[in-house]
């Protein structure tokens, strides 16, 4: 019998570094993270670091480096999330590159054992190696996790036909599938993400995270974001 009051058991929620990039902003993610566990869902979230790094932007520094310096910035951020949830007790964190007396190594079967006793879960370390994006984790453990979707908390409020800042006109989805979002060549996630998603028939969707209760409601069954499926 299922134990949530949501039809959705367990989630991957991929933030973004700008989640870091003030009080202002952690502060409703943080908010949005505990509310989804009070409501029983099984939630690891995935940090990213491009608040202080993203490798493939960096131009003196080469890409092999700039991009393992992008995986040490999601464990900064790993650290600052779990420092803001700190008081909630039921919390883990686990790395894909551990570091001694800091960080927990992740194993599917660490984290799997800590969704089911109820822990939040913070995912850092991206994949583990250079040249991806924590998008790409977020679908990795999604799928390695049996995870119901992908949610990519992010600042715009779902999939629009055109950027809607530049053109009033723009049309929300709503519901997309993949194969639409190919071939109108929208921007969801990044490539490889993506193409896992879709091979694994994993959905991804996108909400405005910066929003308080977004999250809630979107567990709740409602109509939230915009859904890749
Ligand atoms: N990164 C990497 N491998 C991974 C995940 C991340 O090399 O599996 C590096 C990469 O340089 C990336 C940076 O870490 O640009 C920060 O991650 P990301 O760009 O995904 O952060 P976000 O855009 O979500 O803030």
């Amino acid at each position: 019998m299922s134990k949530t009051k949501s039809a959705y058991q367990r989630i991957i929620l991929k933030i973004s570094g700008e989640s870091f990039a003030s009080e202002e902003n952690l502060k409703p993610v943080c908010r949005q993270i505990t509310d989804a566990h009070k409501l029983g869902v099984e939630i690891g979230v995935v940090v990213g670091g491009g608040n202080l790094i993203r490798g493939k932007l960096v131009t003196d520094i080469e890409r092999n480096i700039a991009d393992r310096t992008g995986l040490i910035a999601t464990i900064i951020n790993g650290l600052l999330l779990e420092n803001a949830l700190m008081k909630w007790s039921k919390l883990k964190h686990l790395s894909c590159l551990p570091i001694s007396g800091i960080v927990e190594g992740y194993s599917r079967e660490k984290a799997l054992e800590y969704l089911k006793s109820n822990h939040i879960l913070i995912l850092s370390g991206g994949t583990g190696s250079p040249y991806f994006t924590t998008d790409t984790a977020a679908a990795l453990r999604a799928a390695e996790l049996g995870a119901d979707s992908v949610i990519k908390g992010t600042k715009v409020d779902g999939i629009y036909s055109d950027d809607p800042k530049k053109n009033p006109g723009a049309i929300k989805y709503e519901k997309i599938s993949y194969h639409q979002v190919l071939k109108q060549n929208l921007q969801v996630m990044d490539r490889t993400a993506f193409a896992f998603c879709q091979e694994n028939r994993i959905p991804i969707i996108i909400l405005d995270i910066f929003q308080v209760n977004n999250l809630k409601k979107l567990l709740a069954g409602k109509k939230i974001g915009s859904i890749v499926c």
